[in-house]
């Protein structure tokens, strides 16, 4: 599902954030990305949904290379690959169905089509009550669920969560947990980098350290291993 060997990351201002990264994730898998700050997690999960293109080394996606592919290719390559940040990056002029039907409204789906599949991942993170709602008017646990609903809206092959419960409190952080695990359970398969030792402790499951670019370590039920 995602296979990447030998892969160098420079930016133009001669930073490298990828050293040689090798890393293989099958469908269905879900995986903790841990590392100092600066380590590369960021440039690595953007390789995955091609924000950016490796500069040596291959990268395959669901079955893509993505430093060949053709450009009008992208957008194929991207509905199958959902993206939740830290920071939510909602609309925020957007109702919270407008929010997570937007996604759908751009591949022309039909009303009818849309508003059932939007009520139904509204459900799947138990926000239906909260259609019309505006992101301001929501606690930050529940801005990252309208998050994680556009997200999945597409059913992607792929959930990227970069550091999602990176400004929720711990009782929130359980609930999105506990939705990306539903997620992941219907076969999706989930990245999640993050800094919580609690999480990564208490639900174990494979983790991949990066330090300075490189995998330092893969563990099929792994630890933190970070004193931060
Ligand atoms: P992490 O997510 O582990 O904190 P990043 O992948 O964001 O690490 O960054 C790895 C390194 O690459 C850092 O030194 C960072 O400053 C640098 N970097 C990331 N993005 C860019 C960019 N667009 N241009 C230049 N340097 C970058
Ligand atoms: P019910 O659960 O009672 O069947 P609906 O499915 O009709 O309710 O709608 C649930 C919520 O979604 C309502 O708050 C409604 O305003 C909102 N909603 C439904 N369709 C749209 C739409 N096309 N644009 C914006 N909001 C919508």
């Amino acid at each position: 599902m995602i296979d990447m060997k030998g892969v160098y990351k420079t930016f133009p201002n001669g930073v490298t954030a990828l050293n040689g990264l090798d890393v293989q994730i099958e469908q269905g898998e879900f995986v903790y990305v841990v590392g100092p700050s600066g380590a590369g997690k960021s440039t690595f999960t953007k390789l995955i949904y091609r924000e950016e293109k490796p500069s040596r080394g291959n990268v395959n996606v669901i079955d893509m290379n993505t430093s060949t592919m053709k450009e009008r290719k992208v957008p194929m390559l991207r509905r199958q690959i959902g993206v939740v940040y830290q920071d939510f990056r909602l609309l925020p002029n957007l109702t919270v169905y407008e929010n997570v039907a937007f996604a759908l409204e751009v591949i022309e789906e039909s009303k009818k089509n849309i508003k059932q599949r939007v009520m139904e991942v509204l459900d799947q993170v138990r926000l239906r009550n909260k259609a019309r709602f505006l992101p301001d008017e929501l606690s930050g646990g529940e801005q990252q669920r309208v998050s994680i609903a556009r997200a999945i809206v597409n059913r992607p092959k792929i959930l990227i969560a970069d550091e999602p419960t990176g400004n929720l409190d711990p009782e929130t952080s359980w609930e999105i947990m506990h939705i990306l695990d539903e997620i992941n359970a219907g076969g999706t398969t989930v990245l999640m980098a993050t800094h919580s030792r609690e999480i990564v402790n208490t639900i174990p499951r494979r983790v991949i350290a990066i330090e300075d670019g490189m995998v330092v370590r893969d563990e099929m039920r792994g630890n933190y291993g970070y004193d931060d």
